[in-house]
């Protein structure tokens, strides 16, 4: 499973403060949404400054890479690949001059129709740099611009076009707009302080640079952050059903950051909870695989009586599994990342707690490396329901046919993963613990309920095309 990106956007209306620092300080926080490269767009009075690089925010920049970009207004991005390859072409912001001025812009989302889009416009005549979706509503952006001279039209008028998730930030000359998709699928929020507006993919960015939250943005919205925070709500959000992506909650989210009004942190506390009560088992401890299902772990715990203990030890200096790009870079992360306390594990056993399986691979690697150390018993808690499909709007879980809980039955996992006992969260449990309506949550993966229209063919799907 790969993760989404993490977009960054901010205004000072004191125009002798620098936003460099701040969106870097930003990117920094979300880090976890994609590490493969990150990029700032500033606007420093004359023109738009672009540095983006592959690699970590803290590797990419320095003092003075930062400090060459002057301006009092900025995006920023880290990336991790769900469309196009991974390489330096593909990094964002993409910036691109055009009739109307420059333009640069950072997207986190997948656009399923992006390959038909793209070659609409190679036939028009636009000539792109790189393979993938966000260039492509760059250019599309910059087309109907020229024709409207307005952004908030041409935002929508894009929009309309786009099928798929995304949340943007875009540099359009001096003006930042920020523009969540209609159905709100990926996060959003906006934050204030002083003379600052800022917007992030997750509240942590407000956080870690001292600036107040003050909401999410709605599904379909278009703010343009400036002095006056002029807003719109598309006309396509009104009768768009609201899809917010469930694996937020569960996984990618920090667990310090608040989503939709709902804290990632306490859905994972009663996810643990809920686990408890509906798959409870007698063991000598609870154990969370660090570090995404600490929280729920300790509500297992909390809720059983059980104790809580730490068995695995991550190392924290190198990616999430996940994240990496190549099955055979997955495999070895996991065994590089997690090792073992032999002392907290021998002849124990154990509840362990996860978040998801998906292919199995990375859960079935633990559990040899948990066997390795003596081991008794493993019951395996899973935090959501079985993913039985794969995602288009950002999270690519590669084919059905790779989906552990696709193509087996619990019991069958049960046997390939070598544990005692397997049991997952139920839709209406997960509901519960995220606090908002699943008539309000994407759910796709777990039932094949997707929120939008797929492509006919994997030929017409961004991330298997380009
Ligand atoms: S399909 Fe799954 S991972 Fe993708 S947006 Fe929906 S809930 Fe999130």
């Amino acid at each position: 499973m790969q993760d989404k990106c993490g977009i960054v956007g901010m205004y000072s209306s004191n125009q002798s403060i620098c936003v460099a620092p701040y969106i870097y300080y930003g990117l920094f926080s979300l880090q976890h949404r994609g590490q493969e490269a990150a990029g700032i767009s500033t606007f420093n009075g004359e023109e738009i400054m672009t540095y983006s690089s592959m690699g970590l925010v803290g590797d990419v920049f320095n003092d003075g890479k930062i400090e060459g970009l002057d301006g009092n207004v900025g995006i920023g991005h880290v990336r991790y690949s769900t469309t196009g390859e991974s390489n330096p072409e593909n990094v964002q912001p993409f910036f691109s001059e055009f009739q109307g001025g420059s333009i640069s812009i950072a997207h986190n989302g997948d656009i399923i129709n992006s390959v038909q889009l793209r070659k609409e416009m190679e036939k028009r005549g636009h000539l792109f740099k790189s393979t993938t979706d966000s260039e492509v509503i760059c250019h599309l952006l910059s087309e109907e611009y020229i024709v409207t001279k307005d952004m908030f039209e041409t935002i929508e008028n894009v929009a309309n076009r786009l099928i798929g998730s995304y949340s943007l930030v875009i540099l359009l000359n001096d003006d930042l707009y920020v523009v969540r998709d209609p159905k709100g699928m990926k996060p959003l929020v906006l934050g204030e302080k002083n003379d600052i507006k800022m917007v992030a993919s997750e509240s942590v960015s407000f956080d870690v640079v001292d600036i107040d939250f003050v909401r999410d943005l709605k599904p379909g919205e278009i703010l343009l952050l400036n002095d006056k925070k002029e807003s719109r709500i598309m006309k396509a959000a009104n009768s768009e059903k609201v899809a917010h992506c469930m694996f937020e909650y569960v996984y990618f989210a920090r667990p310090d950051s608040v989503i939709d009004d709902s804290s990632v942190y306490d859905a994972r506390l009663k996810i643990g909870k809920e686990l408890s009560k509906i798959a409870p088992v007698d063991a000598d401890v609870v154990m969370p695989v660090p570090d995404s299902s600490i929280p729920a772990a300790i509500g297992y715990s909390r809720e059983s009586g059980l104790p809580y203990g730490e068995g695995l030890i991550k190392n924290r200096y190198i990616g999430r599994t996940f994240i990496m790009p190549t099955q055979e870079e997955r495999e070895l992360a996991v065994r590089l990342k997690m090792n073992p306390i032999r002392s907290e594990l021998e002849g124990k056993n154990i509840i362990l707690v996860d978040d998801s399986i998906v292919r199995g691979t990375t859960s079935l690697e633990l559990i040899k490396v948990l066997k390795d150390v003596g081991v008794n018993e493993i019951h395996l808690r899973i935090g959501c329901p079985p993913v039985i499909s794969p995602c288009y709007y950002g999270v690519a879980m590669a084919s059905k046919d790779e989906l552990i809980a696709a193509n087996n039955s619990v019991d069958e996992i049960c046997d390939i993963l070598g544990v005692n006992s397997l049991a997952y969260l139920d839709i209406n449990s997960l509901e519960k613990c995220i606090g908002i309506s699943k008539d309000n949550l994407c759910l796709a993966c777990v039932n094949e309920e997707y929120p939008t229209k797929l492509p006919e063919s994997s030929e017409d799907y961004t991330f298997h095309r380009l």
